[in-house]
């Protein structure tokens, strides 16, 4: 089976594609014929070793396709069903295997692969809209990296609770998108102090919640832009990791608070999962939330995807096609 396959970290070039065996559904798991895999910053942070994996490793968590094998154990799951997952044992494959219940029954009105594009971002974006920070009307929130794949959905999801979103992008050419998703306000970061422009937006004040995925170029900027006691969400290092600092910085800064979330703390059960999705997809159906895939390479290619991703030359979801 062809798949891509990680003998030792480093650059995109690392991503090799390969001939490999996979075994038969284990006890509790599917085998999946992959449609569409997701590429998510997350997977160049294990690519590069900035977070650990053992070696030789399988990239890519996020697939959606059919199954095409049932494991000893599995009930609710047959051959030919479609599913999605943020669990794949290594995703940038032909087919892999998923533990069922990490597995999600895609409904008839949502496409393969929108279901591989909605699945990361979507629960990310819905943890942090809802639950990180509870986000409600009137609320003020500024959002990184706006025309990314969890920055469009994360926008769209904090217009639908009735907050004033500031986004923030990487070129005049994201702006559009951004303001689509719904942002009030869009500042391009790289020419422009998102500081002021947050100061602007807010009258001063500062906003009640920053989502920041950027991480080591925005962090001071992203304290800056806080209203006192306001909630610095440090999602993500897209920029590098945030330097170590001294909590005193938060109390000079307006007593504030931060919190370094990572979604599997936020899909601790089943049922939680299973929620969260139900809640995103009812929302694609109805045509309350887009998912905008803004690339699709073929397998093959997953280098491109990684290189792409990284300088930041996407917009929305990347997507690999077997
Ligand atoms: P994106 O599609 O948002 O891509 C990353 C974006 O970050 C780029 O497009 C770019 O947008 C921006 N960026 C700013 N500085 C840099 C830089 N130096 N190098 C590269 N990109 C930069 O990716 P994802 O939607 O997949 O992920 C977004 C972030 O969310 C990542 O940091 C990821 O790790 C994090 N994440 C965290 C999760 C969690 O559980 N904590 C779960 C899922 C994602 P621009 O050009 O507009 O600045």
């Amino acid at each position: 089976m062809f798949a891509i396959r990680i003998h030792e970290t480093g650059g995109p070039e690392k991503l090799l594609p390969e001939e490999i065996a996979l075994p038969a559904p284990d006890r509790g798991q599917l085998r999946i014929r992959v449609e569409a895999a997701g590429v998510n910053f997350i997977d160049t942070y294990l690519r590069s070793g900035l977070y650990k994996v053992s070696l030789p490793f399988l990239p890519g968590m996020e697939a959606a396709g059919v199954v095409t094998a049932v494991g000893a154990g599995v009930t609710g799951f047959r051959g030919g069903d479609r599913v999605a997952t943020t669990n794949a044992l290594g995703a940038y494959a032909a087919e892999t295997l998923v533990p069922a219940d990490k597995a999600l029954p895609i409904p008839a009105a949502i496409a393969t692969p929108t279901a591989a594009a909605l699945l990361s971002q979507g629960l990310t974006a819905h943890f942090l809209a809802t639950d990180t920070f509870p986000l409600k009307a009137g609320d003020t929130a500024l959002v990184h990296a706006g025309a990314g794949g969890v920055g469009l959905l994360l926008t769209q999801l904090a217009k639908l609770r009735g907050a004033r979103v500031i986004a923030t992008v990487g070129s005049d050419a994201k702006v559009a998108l951004a303001r689509e998703a719904g942002a009030d306000a869009v500042c391009v970061y790289t020419r422009e102090n998102f500081t002021e422009a947050v100061r602007r937006f807010t009258d001063g004040r500062g906003v009640d919640v920053a989502y920041d995925s950027v991480g080591k170029q925005t962090f001071e900027g992203t304290l800056d832009s806080l209203r006192p006691r306001g909630l610095f969400v440090s999602f993500g290092n897209a920029s590098g990791p945030v330097p170590a600092f001294a909590p005193l910085v938060l109390a000079q800064k307006g007593s504030l608070y931060m919190t370094r979330p990572t979604l599997n703390h936020y899909l601790r059960t089943p049922e939680e999962l299973r929620a969260r999705a139900a809640d995103l997809f009812a929302w694609v159906a109805a045509g309350q939330l887009k998912v905008r895939i803004g690339a699709t390479f073929p397998l093959a290619s997953a280098a491109d995807a990684h290189r792409a991703l990284e300088s930041r030359a996407t917009t929305g979801k990347v997507l690999l096609q077997p």
